[in-house]
């Protein structure tokens, strides 16, 4: 472990073919103040037109709080633009396409988790690529996946991915997070062969900038089920290989587990040489624990000669109470339901006995003081993420409206989120 201080750059990795800085950070100021480095250190690299097309892609996967460790924070969203449009960058737009699941439920992704309520608080675009139009791009074993066309004509990508267990893929990070820029059930092409084409895919749409949200990480049963960890990470890069290769030591997870990372040695992408310098001066910061090994209905489930008895049986099997039980059988990670939560605003009573916390500060991507919260309940100051709610340790914060579909998360999540 460094001991570095709080918000404080760790350490910078250079390659022949890339460069990769790792920050410490937490709490929203630090966060803040952390973008704020990352952008002055890259400023090289973004584009020298203000009115360039800068398109953001963060981790959206599914409807999962990002406190849980599965979705990009939305402190580190909220920094990132403001970084942006401080520096005169006007056309900015926030995409991402969530899984086949919520696609095929038609659940708003960027509703749920607040994303639609910053980029309007910013007045920046936002993309579903789920639903934009795309072109083909070639990979392997039968893959052909539309790509949005937002990304495949932008001046500029900065995606922003999280640092995560994935029970197919190993680990998702920067490379991993590149499915999601393929349009809708189009995902399923990368599974044809995921190792090699998530490796093909960003090698022909490769990010300008990463900028890594390694605030809370998930371990354990990833994407969708896995445990939330205080890793307290920002990471920025300009080579996604060598990104997730020095991600993966710094959560000592042996790259050589990760499919895609090997087809990227295997292709050129980064060299033994630099495997071998990021095992021997990359300390490992929290060692992560990995997703447990797919049971062989899970295996099943996903077979691609099968997909015809997968379309047969889903009117059935996507019901809230048959994914349930196919939860506790362990063959899937998710459970969705389709009634969205009613939550308009956040309530602390005056009198609450805070004494010298101030975590919900802390979580608060509008940076609101803790004197302001749940009074300040509106929209641009307040953009109802909850995040306040969900990390108070004593029950203080309450929520008016219905969770509807935060319920499970709330049984799921609750305790472990308040001990980040
Ligand atoms: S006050 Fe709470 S709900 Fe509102 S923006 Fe801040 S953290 Fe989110
Ligand atoms: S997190 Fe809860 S206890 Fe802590 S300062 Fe905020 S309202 Fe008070």
């Amino acid at each position: 472990m460094l001991g570095a201080t709080p918000g404080g750059l760790l350490a910078r990795y250079s390659f022949a073919d890339g460069t990769v800085d790792v920050h410490r950070a937490w709490t929203s100021d630090e966060v803040t103040s952390t973008m704020a480095r990352i952008l002055s250190d890259w400023e090289h690299t973004l584009p020298a037109d203000r009115a360039a097309r800068i398109v953001i892609k963060p981790n959206l996967n599914n409807d999962l709080v990002a406190l849980t460790g599965n979705c990009t924070d939305l402190r580190v969203l909220c920094s990132l633009i403001e970084g942006l449009r401080s520096r005169g960058y006007t056309d900015i737009t926030v995409c991402d396409g969530s899984n086949v699941g919520i696609e095929r439920r038609n659940i708003d992704t960027f509703k749920r988790l607040r994303v639609a309520a910053l980029v309007e608080r910013y007045g920046v675009r936002i993309v579903d690529l789920n639903r934009t139009q795309g072109r083909r791009v070639p990979l392997h074993a039968g893959g052909n996946p539309e790509v949005a066309a937002v990304l495949l004509d932008a001046d500029f990508i900065i995606t922003v991915p999280k640092v995560k267990t994935h029970a197919e893929a190993g680990l998702s990070i920067a490379c991993k997070n590149w499915v999601g820029i393929c349009r809708g059930q189009d995902k399923r092409h990368m599974h044809y062969d995921l190792g090699r084409n998530i490796a093909a895919l960003i090698a022909k749409v490769r990010p300008h900038l990463i900028i890594v949200d390694g605030l809370v990480g998930m371990e354990g049963n990833g994407p969708g089920d896995g445990d939330p960890f205080h890793l307290g990470v920002l990471a920025a890069s300009d080579n996604p290989w060598l990104n997730d290769n020095v991600l993966a030591r710094t959560v000592g997870f042996p790259w050589r587990d990760v499919p895609y990372l090997v087809h990227g040695l295997n292709d050129g992408r980064f060299t033994q040489q630099d495997a071998d310098t990021i095992v021997r001066t990359v300390p490992i910061l929290r060692p992560i624990r990995p997703a447990p090994p797919r049971t062989k209905l899970a295996e099943l489930s996903e077979r691609r000669e099968l997909t015809w008895l997968k379309h047969m049986v889903r009117p059935i099997v996507s019901r809230p109470e048959i994914t349930e039980l196919a939860y506790k059988a362990k063959i899937v990670q998710d459970v969705y339901f389709p009634e969205d939560d009613t939550v308009t605003a956040v309530a602390r009573p005056d009198d609450a006995e805070c004494g010298t916390c101030r975590r919900c500060e802390d979580f608060c991507p509008t940076h609101l003081k803790v004197e302001e919260i749940g009074v300040k309940t509106e929209p641009p100051d307040c953009i109802t993420c909850l995040y306040c709610w969900w990390v108070c340790p004593n029950g203080t914060i309450t929520l008016k409206g219905d969770t509807n579909f935060l319920k499970r998360q709330i049984d799921r999540y609750k305790e472990q989120i308040e001990q980040l």
